[in-house]
């Protein structure tokens, strides 16, 4: 029994109970990932008890002399990573690190653009009732009818409105977007670019996707999502920048950092450099591919299913329902029952209500980390396009999650 199980059974279980449902159904909600064990070995440290207010070298509390070292490391590798010049790694997540982005550049009232959050935006990027909704002037701009960022309506909007910050980045979307096009139009407006690239992190780490560094002002990023570590944000800025940013976090809006999770991020951006990371990066996106294309077989396309954009560039695909029986909130139920992890997702132009939805967001990072290949992903695919189905035979698609599941063994040293 571990010290856990001794002192808290009631916890223990449901950790335990947990565990069992990673292991055996197949988690393909885009936003999640398995950090690797000693990911998990890191933030589960005695890191956890140190008090760090401020910054390597420069802190107010006694006893840094350790930690200063992880968060050096940290930084030190997340710039390399992203060939950033600054960097701030305290951000306890991806929220917080938009919420400390802003307050470093922004004076409440000022105004902001962002993607709408029913066009794959994020909450953080101007909704009504979260802080940057509510200390924002917020100015949406949506994609266009080919399921892209309109980049004509984000001009003309920057132009009427003159917002002080443009944030690029997205939840929900399947597609990359032109960096170097939102910062010709920050520039001509006179606006910062921010770019949150907490969903495809990973993606761009491993060289598989354009880096946002180089064209914007401020990058934030989670560190969990396709980057695998553990949950978390960084901020990345300019040199120039790099005072703002980090006052901005602390004291700002933080108090201590979690060193012990800034442990985790550098063990992370370790793992994020390797070949290894890259191969895997490389599965994830070929997993979605071949994920867009098998949802739209002929039969699928029958039973009203579709893929929004008709494709993916990324590590996530959005299934349009629109013209479906189901709606997102049954399907979502119906590969619950069978053992996929998927969430509903309201997409563009949705009929239906924001609690029921008419899409799937379906993502393969996680499955990736698995282990998973063309052909298990080609099988999984195949699973989920015969539940979505009018009818479909409940039992056997669980044996072929089943059987996915067993070929694919996660965290086997963490079985009692
Ligand atoms: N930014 C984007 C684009 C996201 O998708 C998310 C999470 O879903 C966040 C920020 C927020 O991250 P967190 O949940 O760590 O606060």
């Amino acid at each position: 029994n571990t010290p856990l199980h001794e002192l808290d059974p009631a916890v223990a279980a449901a950790v335990d109970a947990e565990l069992h449902r990673q292991q055996s159904t197949l988690e393909m909600i885009a936003s999640e990932n398995f950090a690797p064990a000693a990911v998990m070995e890191a933030q589960g440290s005695v890191l956890t008890n140190k008090y760090a207010e401020g910054y390597p070298g420069r802190r107010y509390y006694g006893g840094c002399e350790h930690v200063d070292v992880v968060e050096q490391i940290a930084i030190d590798r997340v710039k390399e990573l992203f060939g950033a010049e600054h960097a701030n790694v305290q951000p306890h997540s991806g929220a917080q690190a938009n919420a400390a982005a802003m307050f470093a550049l922004l004076k409440p009232g000022d105004t902001i653009m962002g993607l709408n959050l029913a066009h794959g935006g994020h909450l953080t990027h101007g909704m009504k009732i979260n802080f940057s909704g509510k200390l924002y002037d917020v100015v949406a701009y949506h994609v266009g009818e080919d399921g892209r960022v309109d980049m004509g309506e984000v001009e003309r909007l920057a132009k009427e409105s003159r917002p002080k910050l443009i944030v690029a980045g997205w939840s929900a979307y399947p597609r990359q977007l032109d960096f170097a096009a939102f910062r010709r139009i920050a520039d001509e407006v006179g606006a910062y670019l921010m770019v949150d690239m907490a969903h495809f992190a990973g993606l761009v780490a491993a060289g598989l996707h354009p880096n946002p560094v180089p064209h914007a002002h401020v990058v934030t990023t989670t560190t969990h999502k396709t980057l695998g570590g553990p949950r978390g944000g960084v901020i990345l800025s300019t040199a120039e920048l790099a005072k703002k940013i980090n006052s901005a976090v602390f004291p700002g809006q933080q108090g201590g950092p979690l060193e012990h999770v800034i442990a985790a991020k550098a063990v992370a951006f370790k793992v994020a450099a390797s070949e290894d990371f890259k191969e895997r990066q490389r599965r994830t996106l070929e997993g979605a591919r071949i994920l867009a294309e098998r949802l739209v077989k002929d039969d699928a396309r029958a039973a009203g299913v579709d893929v929004l954009s008709g494709g993916t560039d990324v590590h996530l695909v959005l299934v349009d329902l629109r013209h479906s029986e189901l709606d997102g909130q049954q399907a979502e139920d119906r590969l619950h029952e069978v053992g996929i992890t998927v969430n509903r997702n309201a997409i563009p132009n949705d009929p239906r209500p924001p609690m029921v939805t008419s899409g799937l967001r379906i993502g393969t990072p996680a499955l990736a980390t698995r282990g998973f290949e063309a052909e298990d992903f080609a099988e999984v695919a195949d699973v989920i396009a015969e539940a979505l189905k009018p009818s479909y035979d409940a039992e056997a698609l669980k044996a072929r999650v089943k059987a996915l599941a067993d070929k694919h063994p996660l965290y086997p040293g963490l079985n009692k």
